[in-house]
């Protein structure tokens, strides 16, 4: 167990501990009251929890609703109008609750909640698009991957039916009052690989009439080329989530993506676009993610998924393992910190050792993993080269960005 005043020194181990082990939210706390975030089950059910920021400014999201969260020695109280984080019942850090904007609370020109068509996910805009992912659909059985809770979800936080038109308006108002940068659509899998063709119209529109950086998460699509002119238009990222390395365990644990696409063609599109950073619009940052969930198989199979994810140009999303209520795997443990701490550890050291452009977009700050760039203090190895080019970069970026916003606001 991590003594509490080494999670007091150390925000990114205090995150990391957090999403093992949740928080408990004492009486006193009146999050919505006090303009917090509403405790919102969406997004593959790793958006169940507490939006937060820790000291530091790392945006989180605590896991509160979770059983495993009622043991947890964390509990969030509110003094004098400010939050505190307890452990074992003395004062650890003051927090402060994300922010709940003022569209949150509003409804489209159509009539429907603006939390239905997108929510904040620490600074930046998550929309799961389109219908139900089809793997909780399939017949004879059900073929869903066992963690995710979207097919519990959707209908419930997020509506099924979004129009162009909807998704502008919100996107408009988060940008306009949130100030967000960045823009991500979140998409399962449908039978003729239509998610491309669904997603397009939303992202070329944003990113011409916005000037904001998109991106999207989709299974790989069978026409690698598809990709290509993705690129082409100028959008930012694309992010392949094939959750496990170890294949037995893929097989089991995402038995509708083994049978769809197989581990080896998830790699394959994550190597395939990686390569299109050399292409493109220059002016335009392409990054390419391999999204993996760190608890659902060793942590050195989750390093080896690292090693392999940096080794083609890829930056790696982790993911803490979070037993969702409802999910197939409801009653598994969530993973240890004392196990993650290696994994995260290696997440930073492998994106710096392959000199990857890691916290180069302006003001993103995710509450549902832990960025490589967070995990600097879990490693006592220093980069200070490469430090110093990404702050070159970050420099870079953040002038070309706030100019091409200049010209999508007119003036
Ligand atoms: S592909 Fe798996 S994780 Fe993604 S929505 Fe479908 S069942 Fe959930």
């Amino acid at each position: 167990m991590i003594d509490a005043a080494t999670l007091a020194r150390n925000p990114a181990l205090l995150k990391l501990d957090l999403y093992c082990k949740g928080a408990r939210l004492d009486a006193s706390c009146f999050i919505e009251g006090d303009g917090g975030r509403k405790v919102l089950r969406t997004r593959a059910g790793l958006g169940s929890g507490l939006e937060l920021v820790l000291p530091g400014g790392l945006w989180t999201n605590v896991p509160v609703t979770e059983p495993f969260a009622a043991r947890s020695p964390y509990v969030l109280h509110r003094v004098q109008g400010s939050y505190v984080l307890r452990h074992g019942g003395r004062d650890l850090a003051p927090v402060t609750l994300s922010p709940r904007p003022a569209w949150y609370d509003d409804t489209t020109a159509a009539g429907k909640p603006m939390t239905r068509i997108g929510t904040l996910q620490g600074t930046y805009l998550g929309i799961y698009q389109a219908k139900v992912c089809e793997y909780w659909t399939a017949r004879p059985q059900k073929v869903n991957c066992k963690f995710c809770s979207v097919g519990l979800n959707l209908g419930v936080d997020d509506a099924d039916e979004k129009s162009v038109a909807e998704v502008m308006e919100v996107v408009r108002r988060a940008r306009d009052e949130s100030g967000i940068t960045y823009v991500d659509f979140n998409t399962g899998h449908y039978d003729g690989d239509t998610y491309l063709d669904i997603l397009e119209p939303y992202l070329v529109r944003i990113k011409k009439e916005l000037g904001l950086l998109v991106g999207f998460q989709t299974p790989p699509h069978r026409d690698l080329r598809r990709y290509d002119r993705l690129r082409e238009m100028g959008l930012n990222r694309v992010s392949f989530c094939f959750e496990i390395f170890d294949r037995e365990t893929f097989k089991e644990v995402c038995p509708g993506k083994d049978a769809e696409y197989g581990l080896d063609y998830y790699l394959e599109a994550v190597r395939y676009c990686a390569a299109l950073g050399k292409k493109g619009p220059r002016h335009e940052p392409w990054v390419t993610n391999g999204e993996i969930i760190a608890g659902l198989e060793p942590a050195e199979s989750s390093m080896r998924a690292i090693d392999w994810i940096t080794s083609v140009g890829a930056i790696p999303t982790v993911c803490v393992f979070r037993p969702l209520v409802g999910t197939d795997l409801e009653h598994a443990e969530p993973p240890s910190t004392e196990d993650m701490v290696p994994v995260f550890r290696r997440l930073y050291e492998a994106c710096m050792e392959r000199g990857l452009p890691i916290g180069c977009a302006p003001n993103v700050h995710v509450s549902l993993v832990m960025l490589p760039e967070e995990c600097r203090t879990l490693t006592a190895r220093r980069f200070p080269l490469q430090v110093m080019k990404l702050k070159a970069m970050a420099g870079i970026f953040g002038y070309r960005f706030r100019r091409r916003l200049r010209g999508a606001l007119g003036h």
